[in-house]
């Protein structure tokens, strides 16, 4: 990752602004610029160079992992060291703007950094200048999603060795969740959902003590942490002897899909990519059944930019990695949910989850 040159981006786009200096503290944000994975950190990106600052126990961790910027090390924490960095050269500083990131830096964070006397400088609330930048993943990025993604898709295999009635939900989400950490995961990237029958009508239905039931669909919907990149997968599975109401519906969330993924391609608003899945499901009737949103980025985090949703104007470019998900729900009787991972390319949308979507019943 060159991480000196995504500063030197935020750099030249920040000089375009009034902001002199950029305070990264959201830590997937800090990550990006500079390569820190611990949990406390704060970037501060000025115009001649970034100081990174952090407590005694990243010590080691934060020599060996920050790149393109220098080190301080707080006895107490990261912000306190912040406020005296800046408060020891206030006298020979002109007055400096500092954004700070508006949706991650807290109120209590304002006020105990107002603690410290700098007269010379001024924090005023940043949009998501480094979210955006993420939304555009480089090569290096899409190889380690892809990684992910692979890892991702073969602990779907695991829950199809146990998935039968009768184990529970959360038996089949612990199997999943070894199954990655076996294959090298750090992490799950969210609480892996496994809902069964009714449950499955609940688009968020993380896995419980509930016994899979017959006759009904099993939303399985996971994902893993890959050198620090997230997975997300969804696959619906029938468990018994499938109906055909079951199997109607399946096929058009999978045509929904599919025609999410053909609307794919640069200069494409994510709103059209949105309208797409919706459009194929109100031809086959299920329009109304379509709760969410279609998609969303996918990186360092779960959720990212762009949102694929109703309206959205975001413009699809090379690069981007976004999820498609359409769902049909029948509160009370089951739901249905696929979702792949998708990569904008130059001629289009490549998917990136290699799990079969043919109907299956096991
Ligand atoms: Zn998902
Ligand atoms: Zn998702």
């Amino acid at each position: 990752m060159d991480f000196k040159a995504r500063q030197q981006k935020l750099r030249d786009h920040l000089a375009t602004t009034r902001f002199d200096a950029l305070l990264v503290s959201h830590l997937p944000n800090v990550r990006y610029l500079c390569g820190f994975t611990g949990s406390a950190g704060l970037l501060l990106v000025e115009e001649t160079g970034s100081i990174f600052f952090t407590d005694v126990r990243y010590d080691t961790q934060a020599h060996e992992e920050v790149k393109a910027a220098k080190i301080v090390i707080a006895r107490k924490s990261p912000l306190a060291a912040l406020g005296e960095f800046l408060e020891k050269r206030r006298k020979r500083s002109r007055r400096q703007t500092i954004g700070i990131e508006s949706e991650h830096f807290t109120i209590a964070d304002k006020k105990r950094l107002s603690k410290f006397r700098w007269a010379a400088v001024r924090l005023k609330d940043a949009p998501p200048i480094v979210e955006r930048f993420r939304m555009v993943k480089d090569e290096g990025e899409i190889d380690l999603i892809r990684s992910a993604v692979q890892l991702g898709a073969k602990i779907y295999d695991r829950a199809l060795e146990v998935l039968r009635p009768g184990i529970k939900e959360v038996d089949v989400a612990a199997e999943m969740e070894l199954a990655a950490r076996r294959g090298g995961a750090e992490s799950m990237s969210f609480e892996t959902i496994i809902a069964s029958g009714p449950r499955s009508a609940l688009p968020h239905g993380r896995a419980s003590a509930t016994p899979i039931s017959r006759s009904a669909f099993v939303v399985c919907d996971f994902g893993v942490i890959l050198s620090g990149y997230c997975s997300d997968e969804t696959r619906t599975v029938w468990v018994g002897t499938p109906s055909d109401d079951g199997r109607q519906a399946y096929e058009a969330v999978r045509e929904a899909q599919q025609a999410a993924i053909d609307a794919v391609k640069p200069g494409v608003t994510t709103g059209e990519v949105d309208a797409a899945a919706r459009k194929a499901l109100r031809k086959s009737g299920f329009g109304k059944y379509f709760t969410h949103s279609t998609g969303h980025g996918v990186g360092l985090e779960i959720h990212e930019n762009p949102r694929v949703a109703e309206g959205q104007k975001e413009i699809l470019q090379p690069g981007m990695v976004i999820t498609i998900e359409p769902g049909v729900y029948f509160p009370g009787k089951w739901g249905i949910r696929i979702e792949d991972m998708v990569v904008v390319n130059a001629g289009g949308g490549e998917v990136l989850t290699p799990t079969s979507k043919e109907f299956l019943a096991v």
